[in-house]
């Protein structure tokens, strides 16, 4: 672990559900392993005139909830004495003036402002914190999604920000590029020769990217309508996640070495016209039917959804690399509500073998990184039976809990501590992002000016028939199918 400095960070939206239930439960967690300085500050921000023990104990309640057997009361104390509440709103530059006066009793620190609010607020909160001389070389300046609407949504949030913090001082934040899995599979491919020779188009079939929940829009109708999954998955999660996946081994693991590989795997994404949308995109909507043997409502009758919504709930597309690493090997990403199960998995097929010396009795290897809800790395392949004259598909296994005796962390505590630390590898660079919205834009414009609105399914499965005849036209089936 680097040693890190004395710093101060301040969340945004410190009331909010994102800050009681992730954020500091996450640097509770990292407090509890030693891994924060004794000098350090929790500034919480809202916009109710409340005191910093009154904040503390609402934010004990949360924590304790979520933290459950982690949870330590002594550790707890420890951490709440260096949380502080104060009331600001992001568009009262008065509120700014205390917000100053308390970091600048220590103005020498590293500071992180957290903005864990709606988008709309980021522009104002930047001016705010730049007319109170607060965006100093040593800041920094966290972005949670969703990071606009589109393209020129995008582009207008972080020209307004760019205002006022420069590129290098600027965290967004994707907590899927934080888990430990993602992680691993960065580590499995570029610290072993291993699989580098078979990772390509002459030995991967195919390669399947999936994150579904089993919950449905829940009471989040009124932003989720406006945005569906297209905007926040797979614009972001989803194709970052095939970045990792598909870039090139970075010349080191410093943060723009990373990004830039990154960054050439989504310019290298094949473009989609308003007729591949037609046949390589799949848009759902979930009709009443019943998730882990309860019944639920269809997305129409969702409280809150405006009649006849034509908002996705599930998208499953395919895109293609246009380099010489993965030519003709299909990237199938997936992502919706209301599903049969709550999973995150990267899937690598592997090519069958080549003759068949055991005839049909072998299926092609699989690489199966699982983000959640358990975290493995998982390797198949044919084995043959003890005592018996067949084959069966057995798996090595990279059991971290098994390997390594440390607590696997939380995405946002590894994303936090290098958000401290000044480490800009796993956050999403601007030409990084308006690549991704590039490649999604003409999706959403060819479904804005299409007539047929989304295909439905059946709450409980795994989406609309199309997506499974998405990957039946190459003859192929998605994991859980084979
Ligand atoms: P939330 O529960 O609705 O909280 C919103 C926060 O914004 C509250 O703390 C609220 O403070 C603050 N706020 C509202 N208006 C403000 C203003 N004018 N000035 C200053 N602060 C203001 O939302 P959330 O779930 O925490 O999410 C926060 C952001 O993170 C959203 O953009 C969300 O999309 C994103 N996000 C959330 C999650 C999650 O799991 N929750 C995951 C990923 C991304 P008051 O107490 O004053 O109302």
């Amino acid at each position: 672990m680097t040693a890190i400095d004395a710093f101060d960070i301040v969340f945004f939206g410190g009331t909010g559900d994102l800050a009681l239930r992730k954020l500091l439960p996450a640097l509770y967690h990292q407090d509890q392993d030693g891994n924060l300085p004794s000098e350090g500050r929790v500034i919480c921000l809202g916009r109710s005139p409340s005191d910093t023990a009154a904040y503390v104990d609402k934010a004990h309640v949360k924590a304790k909830e979520y933290l459950g057997s982690h949870y330590n009361e002594s550790d707890w104390k420890k951490f709440a004495a260096r949380i502080e509440y104060l009331k600001v709103d992001a568009n009262t530059e008065a509120d700014f003036v205390a917000l100053a006066e308390t970091l600048n009793k220590f103005p020498a620190r590293e500071r992180v402002f957290y903005l864990s609010t709606a988008p709309d607020f980021f522009a104002p909160i930047a001016k705010n914190l730049a007319a109170q001389g607060l965006n100093q070389g040593n800041s920094r300046v966290v972005l949670e999604k969703p990071l606009g609407h589109d393209l020129e949504s995008s582009n207008k949030i972080n020209d307004e920000v760019g205002e006022y913090f420069t590129e290098k001082q600027i965290y967004r934040i994707d907590h899927y590029l934080g888990k430990e899995p993602v992680l691993n599979l960065i580590a499995l491919r570029f610290a072993n020769t291993l699989l580098e020779p078979l990772w390509r188009r002459e030995w991967i079939r195919d390669v399947q990217i999936t994150v579904t929940e089993q919950v449905g829009v829940e009471t989040r109708a009124d932003f989720y309508d406006k945005t569906g999954a297209l905007r926040d998955m797979v614009q972001n999660h989803l194709l970052q996640l095939l970045t990792i996946v598909a870039m090139e081994p970075p010349a080191s693991i410093d943060a723009d070495a990373v990004r830039d590989e990154k960054l050439k795997v989504l310019r290298a994404l094949k473009p989609l016209s308003v007729d591949d949308v037609k046949t390589k995109v799949v848009r759902g909507q979930y009709r009443a039917g019943a998730v882990g043997g309860k019944p639920v409502v269809g997305y129409q009758d969702e409280p809150g959804v405006p009649a006849g919504s034509k908002a996705e709930t599930f998208v499953a597309l395919k895109a293609e690399i246009e380099t010489w690493r993965w030519a003709g090997v299909p990237f199938f990403l997936r992502t919706g509500k209301r599903l049969g199960d709550r999973l995150a998995q990267i899937v690598i097929n592997f090519r069958e073998v080549p003759t068949s010396t055991f005839g049909k009795n072998t299926r092609p290897n699989r690489l199966v990184i699982e983000l959640q809800p358990d975290e493995s790395v998982r390797l198949y392949m044919m084995a043959k039976e003890p005592g018996k004259d067949r084959l069966r598909e057995v798996y090595l296994d990279l059991d971290f809990k098994e390997a390594f005796s440390t607590r696997s962390p939380e995405a946002y505590e590894r994303l936090l501590m290098d958000v401290i630390k000044g480490d800009l590898s796993l956050f999403v660079r601007r030409d990084e992002q308006r690549a991704a919205w590039r490649w999604v834009e003409p999706i959403i414009e060819s479904w804005e000016n299409s007539s047929e609105g989304p295909k439905t399914y059946t709450a409980g499965t795994w989406g609309p028939a199309a997506s499974s005849a998405l990957l039946s036209r190459d003859g192929l089936c998605w994991h859980e199918e084979a």
